[in-house]
């Protein structure tokens, strides 16, 4: 029994042997034919991509023989082309000179008569042409019209200056007229002030009446004219003078202008920077003349104080100007002519300055600031002054200014220039609106 128990087990242990070979077996065989498998696909793949690149070849092959037939037909028909075209240009030429043996003398005087038609025709379309290229040509020459001409009608603008120029040296305007009679009124009585008050109102009176200069120094002359555009300044320019020259020699103007290293008086009022004339474009289809004489008594006083200002404690502010502008005035009395009349200038540079205070003196005396700490700082300067005790003439007195204007213009971070113009009782100031044909339309003040 146990023997057969024995046999039984090697029995099994041999088969499951023999079941594991067979299984191994199996194995490496399914290996085998997966290998087998891939290697096919393999090589079936590379020559499905061989046959793909032959066709492809074939395919550019016959697109490039195509390219090169069409080719081939496309010059051939241009060959033939042209030879059709050659043999039609020796028809047309051998049919002409056919026609030209067959032609009459009738014939041929008729084409000649339609060329010479023709040629005439092709004349008067390009004279024409011509000229009215030529005529656009003038045109666009030719400068537009202008509005208003200092050229075209010079004897009337002569005229104008002339009398503007006699108006401001024999005539105060009626604002100043006024403030001085004011200020006549407001002077004690039988005092060098009222005195001083007196001789200046019969000095206006009297040189209007006999229309002669108001004193004998006539000033600066300093033109401010406001034009359009296209003015022609250079033809302005050359009246004016010719308009001083003239007043001059009438007697309204002194010989006032003289050179300055030479002290050569060439008695015109004539030379360089003679008379000032300042030039402003504006919008306006108007020519407005404003002229100011400004004695040099009181060009003497004027002052530009470069702020902060540590002796008189002014610094770069409103404070700080009423400072200086006050100074201004101390140092004036006695001098100047007063009572005085101030342009001043918050900013600006030393140059812009002086000359934007001299165009304050444009303005009418009671006109009002349009900035407001202006306008408050204009009338404290006028009253503040009046108080110092100076008086007409340094007399003396309750009047030391008529009036204040100040005026601001931007100014660099680095500088606050305070620029005083100070004008004289003499506040010679008049304006004029032209016609379009230059001669005066209106005054002005
Ligand atoms: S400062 Fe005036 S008032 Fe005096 S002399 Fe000159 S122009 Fe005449």
């Amino acid at each position: 029994m146990a023997k057969k128990k024995a046999t039984k087990k090697v029995a099994k242990k041999a088969t499951k042997k023999a079941t594991k070979k067979k299984a191994t077996k199996k194995k490496a065989a399914k290996k085998k034919t997966a290998k087998k498998k891939t290697a096919k696909k393999k090589t079936a793949k590379k020559a499905t991509k061989k046959k793909v690149a032959k066709k492809a070849t074939k395919k550019k092959v016959a697109k490039k023989a195509t390219k090169k037939k069409v080719a081939k037909k496309a010059t051939k028909k241009k060959v033939a082309k042209k030879k059709t075209a050659k043999k039609a240009t020796k028809k047309k030429t051998a049919k002409k000179k056919t026609a030209k043996k067959n032609i009459t003398p009738q014939k041929t005087k008729n084409r000649v008569v339609k060329r010479k038609a023709t040629t005439k025709k092709v004349a008067k379309k390009s004279t024409k042409k011509s000229t009215k290229k030529t005529a656009k040509k003038a045109t666009k020459k030719t400068t537009p019209q202008l509005s208003f001409d200092p050229k075209a009608h010079s004897a009337n603008l002569f005229d104008s200056l002339l009398e503007l120029i006699r108006m401001t040296s024999a005539e105060l305007p009626n604002d100043v007229q006024k403030v001085i009679l004011e200020a006549l009124e407001r002077e004690e009585k039988n005092t060098s002030a009222e005195y001083a008050m007196n001789i200046i109102k019969a000095n206006i009176e009297l040189a209007m009446k006999k229309s002669q200069p108001l004193c004998q120094d006539t000033g600066t002359i300093l033109f401010f004219v406001e034009h359009p555009a296209g003015f022609r300044q250079g033809d302005f320019t050359k009246v004016v003078h010719k308009a001083v020259i003239k007043a001059t020699e009438i007697g309204y103007l002194r010989q006032n202008s003289v050179d300055s290293l030479t002290g050569e008086n060439k008695c015109m009022n004539v030379g360089p920077g003679h008379p000032d004339i300042h030039f402003h474009e504006h919008d306006k289809d108007t020519v407005e003349i404003r002229l100011v004489l400004k004695g040099g008594g009181c060009e003497n006083v004027g002052a530009q104080y470069a702020l902060p200002h540590t002796e008189l404690g002014a610094g770069r502010d409103l404070d700080g100007v009423r400072k200086v502008i006050l100074d201004a005035v101390q140092k004036a009395q006695g001098k100047g002519c007063g009572p005085g009349v101030l342009g001043v200038t918050i900013g600006g540079d030393r140059g812009s300055g002086y000359v934007h205070s001299k165009e304050q003196l444009l303005r009418r005396l009671d006109d009002e600031n349009t900035i407001e700490d202006l306008a408050t700082l204009e009338k404290d300067i006028v009253s503040t002054a009046n108080e110092l005790g100076i008086g007409p003439m340094g007399f003396g007195g309750k009047t030391t200014l008529l009036g204040c204007k100040i005026g601001v213009l931007n100014r660099l971070p680095a500088s606050y220039f305070v620029s005083i113009s100070y004008m004289c009782w003499a506040y010679r100031r008049h304006g004029i609106v032209l016609k379009k044909d230059n001669s005066i339309s209106k005054t002005l003040y």
